[in-house]
């Protein structure tokens, strides 16, 4: 029955259905599949600054991986079925949803800016927050009257969204915990997973040092992007210094740079 197996196809004549600015969506080997491909670019503010750093796609294809089968296993839905390659994997087809879920234990960033807090202050309570996920208009903060009102999510997936940005949350909060990182705050993304008539909403994207801000706890040295975001240097030794604390890289091993690439 080898002509039912779906058939092998060659990277460079895959159907790219969308390409973002770390990631790029191919066809997947079977209907309601896709292939997410992790690239080395990064980009800040709108993607006003871009760099290529060699072997950021690898570690966070890793990285993504691990958390994401990890929240499988723990009944937190996700879109990931399994990785592929060193820098690809089999995901499942989703509804995206347009909005940037953000949830903070810790004031950072635009939130430390816009109420005037210091960095590193714990929040009484974590917080959620939306972004309209729109370039144009460089991710505008959102409230969920604006959500319902222009209809990118109903109330009842707003409460599906918030119970499972809570879950992740609770789930990184003691994974890094336990290897002696801080989870300042971090963002998912989220997409409808239709299932016959069935529709539940799962975690989308990816959840990587990209979205996260992780802090050390003794040093508060910064393993995530404010690395590449604020022209520190050191972004591959620190993702990779995730990587190994998670158990997912040796203690001697090197990010492996190359592997399967983009054909333009
Ligand atoms: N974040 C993200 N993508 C974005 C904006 C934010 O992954 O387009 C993540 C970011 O890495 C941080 C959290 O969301 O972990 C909160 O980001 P913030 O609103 O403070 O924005 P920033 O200061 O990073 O622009």
């Amino acid at each position: 029955m080898d002509f039912l197996k779906p058939r092998y196809t060659p990277m460079n004549r895959r159907r790219r259905i969308y390409e973002g600015k770390a990631k790029v969506l191919y066809e997947g080997p079977e209907p309601g599949t896709l292939i997410q491909h992790f690239k080395d670019d990064a980009t800040a503010f709108n993607a006003q600054k871009h760099e290529v750093i060699d072997g950021k796609g690898v570690l966070n294809n890793r990285i993504s991986e691990f958390v994401f089968s990890h929240l499988n296993d723990i009944g937190v839905p996700t879109h990931f079925i399994r990785r592929l390659n060193m820098r690809e994997q089999l995901i499942r087809e989703v509804e995206i949803i347009p909005l940037e879920v953000v949830v903070r234990n810790v004031a950072a960033g635009s939130l430390a800016t816009r109420l005037g807090l210091e960095e590193g202050t714990q929040l009484p309570r974590s917080i959620i927050e939306f972004y309209y996920k729109n370039d144009a208009l460089n991710d505008p903060m959102v409230s969920e009257e604006h959500i319902t009102a222009f209809g990118w999510a109903t109330p009842q997936e707003i409460d599906d969204i918030m119970a499972l940005a809570i879950r992740v949350n609770d789930f990184l909060s003691g994974l890094f915990l336990g290897v002696g990182i801080r989870l300042v705050d971090f963002k998912i993304e989220t997409g409808r997973l239709w299932e016959g008539d069935m529709m539940r909403i799962v975690v989308a994207d990816e959840i990587s040092p990209d979205s996260c801000r992780l802090w050390d706890i003794k040093s508060s040295d910064k393993l995530d992007k404010d690395r590449f975001r604020k022209d520190l240097g050191g972004l591959i030794e620190a993702y990779t210094e995730v990587a190994k604390r998670l158990g997912i890289m040796s203690e001697n091993e090197k990010v492996q740079t190359g592997g399967p690439r983009l054909v333009q």
